[in-house]
Formats: structure tokens, C-alpha cells, sequence
């Protein structure tokens, strides 16, 4: 079987909905493809965990009256060269352009031991099934991991009502971030009832007459009802052809070397104007990301340029947010309540702001100003 589509979007995340909903916005119709509904990636820790449904960026009938065409599975393989693919189903497809948005796998390595219990939380499957288990009542729940999505999905489950550890190797939660963000993750992780076990490497999960038993590398072993992995992301992928990943794309989000075809979202890594090439496997550059791939492909100049990086968090009830480039800042101080990060040269290159969401748009202005050189 052979298809021949203007646009094959690889990837139905936030990516590569945002750029199919830009094409079919440019008159473009492509094919989206991916396995199940378009899930909105951030509801899973926060939402899913406790209402078991995954929070979709459209339905099955605002993707049909968009004109986006839909194939519901993997694409194997790519020859990006000849911009040719081939879906699961058999179907080869020849494309006038490809957008590469296969985003981070979260499917880690299982462990030794293994425990029929044990849920990878940023896959939407993973989160339903934990749901199910976490519905019946107050559990005892293991967080594997407290990075950002193991410190929101123990937030998150504690809030519930459940009785949660959270194990990480590392001294603090969210450790491998900049200060202050681990003082305030350690603060509310208490305050939501949340025991924190640092220096818990885990080497070993298994079902135990008691619940899941999660021993770590010192011997150490907590057990649970429930066991919430939320080890991260790596830039890796099932399909064949792909160069390694996360690919540095040019302007437009082109890869080089490859006419007609781009990449957006987590598994591309732009370079912004003013920060230089940066790593932010975040919602908001991965949906803008997957807007600029769409315009160029349009000939439409990229409106979203110059927009500036940002994340946020929600820890319970508590918002993180950031804007600008976090990681290039080597001192933060707070300043009126917001926190403010230099670089060497004492340029402001992100903002954090903590708790206070009515603040972003400010904290947006003095990472603005100090770009054109205003303070
Ligand atoms: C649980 C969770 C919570 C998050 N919370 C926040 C938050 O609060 N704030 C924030 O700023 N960011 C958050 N993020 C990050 C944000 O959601 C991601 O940066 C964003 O989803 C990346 O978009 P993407 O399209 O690159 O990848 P994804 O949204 O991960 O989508 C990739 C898609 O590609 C599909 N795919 C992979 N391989 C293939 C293949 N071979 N063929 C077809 N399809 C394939 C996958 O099934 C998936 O649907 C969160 C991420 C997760 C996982």
C-alpha cells in the first residue's frame, strides 16, 4: 500500500499537534501519526493520577473538522532522505515534507525483580493504570525518582490522600536543578505529607506478600502498594532512520543536510537568538516549536522566533514558573519576591517565579528588558 500525503507529522504529541493544527491553519492537510488521542503530556502527573483520564490537546472530532488526517500507530521506519516512511499498518508514505516529533521515551530499562504494580507515569497508559489502583482507596505509593514529574506525581497522589515515600539517589528533590527550586520542592513536598528518602538508589523491585518491595542498592527497602517510576526521559527512539536524537536543527526547525525535513519538541534542540543552542524539553518550546516547523514549511515567517523559553510546575497547589534560559544563570537572588538569574556578565537570563502566577507577565518584562539592553 503506498500514500502519498504534503506533510507526514511523526509524533501526536505536543509537538506534532501543534504542527498539524498550524499546517491545516496554512491550508495544509497532513497526516499525524501516532499511537491513540493527542494526550496533553503535563495532565498526567497532575490530573490523571486521580481522575484516570488523560487530558487531550483535541478529540477524535476537532482533529476530522481541523482536516488533520489521522494514522493511529507507530511509524517504523524513516529514509528521510527521500522524505519516505513506513507506518505499522504496511502503508508507505511519500511526503512532500516530514516534521519529526517523536518527543523524549520514558519507557525505561525494567528493573530486576520486577513488580506487576509498577507504573511509568509519563506514559499515558502507565498513568491510567496506576489510577486504577490508587482509585480503591488510600494506598501506600513509592515515587521512583524526584525530578519534576516524580516530585508533582508524589504532590499529587499525597493530596489524594495517600501515603507517599519518594526515593531519589540525589540529597534533595529536584537536586538537579538550579537553587532555590529544591529548598521549595523539599518544603512542599512536607507540607503535603510527602517522606522523602534521599540517597535511595533503587537496584531492585518485586512483588512481595506485603506489596511491591523496592530494594536499593545499600540494602535499604521500603514497600508499596503502588510504585510510581518517574526516572525521566531520554532522547531515544524505536524508529529506524532516525539521526541521533535530540537532532540541532537551523532556523525553521530544518535539519540540516535534510531539504524538507524538520524536527520540533523534545527531540530536536533549537537554537533561540538570544540564548544560544538550548535544551528545554518543555510544553510551551515544544508546541511553539512544532508552530515555526509548520510555518516554515508554509513559507510563512516564523512569528515565534524570539519567544522567550518557559516552564512551569505545579506541586500540589503550588505553580513554579520560569522564563528564559534558567540554565545559563550562575547566581539567582530574589528581588520584590520574584527570583532573578544572572549570568557572569550580570545579565538577567531567567526569571522564577514562585506561587505567584498573576507575576509571569513581569517577569517576562525584565527578562525582555535585560535582552535589549534596558537594565
Ligand atoms: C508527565 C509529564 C508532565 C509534564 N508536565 C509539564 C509541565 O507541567 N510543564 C511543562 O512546561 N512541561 C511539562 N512536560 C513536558 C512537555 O509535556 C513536553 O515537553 C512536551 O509534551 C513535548 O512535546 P513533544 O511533542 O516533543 O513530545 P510528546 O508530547 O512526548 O509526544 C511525542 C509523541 O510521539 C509519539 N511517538 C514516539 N515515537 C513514535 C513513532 N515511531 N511513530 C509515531 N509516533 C511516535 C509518542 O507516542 C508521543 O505521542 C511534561 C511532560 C510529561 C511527560
Amino acid at each position: 500500500v503506498a500514500a502519498q500525503v504534503d506533510v507526514l507529522v511523526v509524533g501526536n504529541g505536543g509537538a506534532g499537534f501543534a504542527a498539524a493544527q498550524q499546517l491545516a491553519r496554512h491550508g495544509v492537510r497532513p497526516l499525524l501519526a501516532g499511537p491513540g488521542p493527542v494526550v496533553d503530556r503535563p495532565t498526567l502527573t497532575k490530573t490523571t493520577l486521580t481522575t484516570g483520564r488523560p487530558g487531550l490537546l483535541a478529540d477524535a472530532g476537532k482533529i476530522a473538522e481541523l482536516g488533520i488526517a489521522v494514522h493511529d500507530g507507530l511509524v517504523r521506519s524513516v529514509d528521510l532522505a527521500g522524505r519516505r516512511a513506513l507506518l505499522d499498518d504496511g502503508t508507505a508514505v511519500e511526503a512532500g515534507a516530514v516534521v519529526l516529533a517523536c518527543g523524549l521515551d520514558y519507557e525505561q530499562p525494567r528493573l530486576p525483580g520486577d513488580c506487576t504494580r509498577m507504573f511509568t507515569v509519563a506514559s499515558p497508559a502507565g498513568a491510567v493504570a496506576a489510577h486504577r489502583l490508587l482509585s480503591a482507596g488510600p494506598r501506600r505509593v513509592v515515587v521512583v525518582g524526584a525530578g519534576l514529574l516524580g516530585v508533582e506525581s508524589a504532590a499529587t497522589a499525597a493530596a489524594a490522600g495517600h501515603e507517599v515515600v519518594l526515593l531519589d539517589p540525589l540529597p534533595r528533590p529536584l537536586d538537579r536543578l538550579h537553587d532555590p527550586l529544591p529548598a521549595v520542592a523539599a518544603a512542599e513536598l512536607e507540607r503535603a505529607g510527602v517522606a522523602f528518602r534521599p540517597g535511595f538508589a533503587v537496584a531492585l523491585v518485586e512483588d512481595g506478600p506485603a506489596g511491591c518491595k523496592v530494594t536499593s542498592a545499600d540494602g535499604a527497602m521500603v514497600t508499596g502498594d503502588v510504585v510510581l517510576r518517574a526516572t525521566g526521559g531520554r532522547a531515544r527512539s524505536g524508529l529506524a532512520g532516525l539521526p541521533p536524537l535530540p537532532i540541532a536543527v537551523g532556523p525553521g526547525l530544518a535539519v540540516p543536510g535534510l531539504p524538507g525535513v524538520h524536527a520540533a519538541g523534545d527531540c530536536a534542540v533549537p537554537a533561540h537568538p538570544r540564548f544560544g543552542r538550548l535544551s528545554h524539553p518543555h510544553w510551551d518550546s515544544a508546541t511553539g516549536a512544532g508552530r515555526a516547523a509548520a510555518d516554515a514549511i508554509a513559507g510563512v515567517p516564523d512569528a515565534g522566533a524570539e519567544r522567550l523559553p518557559y516552564w512551569w510546575s505545579d506541586i500540589g497547589k503550588l505553580r513554579v514558573q520560569e522564563v528564559g534560559a534558567g540554565s545559563l544563570a550562575v547566581e539567582w537572588a530574589q528581588h520584590d519576591g520574584l527570583w532573578v538569574g544572572r549570568d557572569a556578565a550580570g545579565t538577567v537570563t531567567a526569571v522564577l517565579v514562585i506561587g505567584a502566577p498573576r507575576r509571569l507577565r513581569e517577569a517576562r518584562g525584565l527578562v525582555t528588558a535585560s535582552w535589549s539592553g534596558r537594565s
